[in-house]
């Protein structure tokens, strides 16, 4: 039998926690402000890539939409920043038969061609 006097801090809140010996916290809501203290920043900046992906997504479908019946679908590297795409993020990567690498953010990808130019692709097959 453990004392009853013995006492642990709340690993939040730093009160006294009553109780079973294995308890760390006062009650629930410490539990979930501990937990959500521990995962915030990663998950913030979990969100904050799936939001660049999603955006730049976004951004290469305007550009084919916006460029279709157009022989090809080109977009210059200023024109993507200016639209606030951001060239780190990407999904996947992939070699084409002529050995350039497309990169894509879910099913739009782009294709880096000469002087900063890059041709928008949309992925004709999607697993
Ligand atoms: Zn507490």
């Amino acid at each position: 039998m453990l004392s009853p006097n013995l006492t642990r801090a709340c690993l939040f809140c730093g009160k006294s926690v009553r109780g079973r010996s294995d308890k760390k916290f006062c009650d629930d809501y410490c539990r979930a402000s501990h937990n959500n203290e521990l995962k915030g920043p990663v998950y913030n900046h979990i969100r904050k890539v799936n939001y660049a992906l999603c955006k730049n997504r976004r951004i290469l479908e305007n550009l084919l939409v916006e460029e279709a019946g157009k022989e090809k679908e080109k977009a210059h590297r200023d024109t993507l920043i200016e639209k606030g795409f951001l060239f780190k993020y990407h999904t996947h990567a992939q070699k084409t038969k002529k050995g350039h690498t497309c990169f894509y953010c879910y099913d739009h990808g782009y294709l880096p061609l000469e002087k900063n130019w890059y041709q928008i692709i949309k992925e004709k097959e999607v697993d």
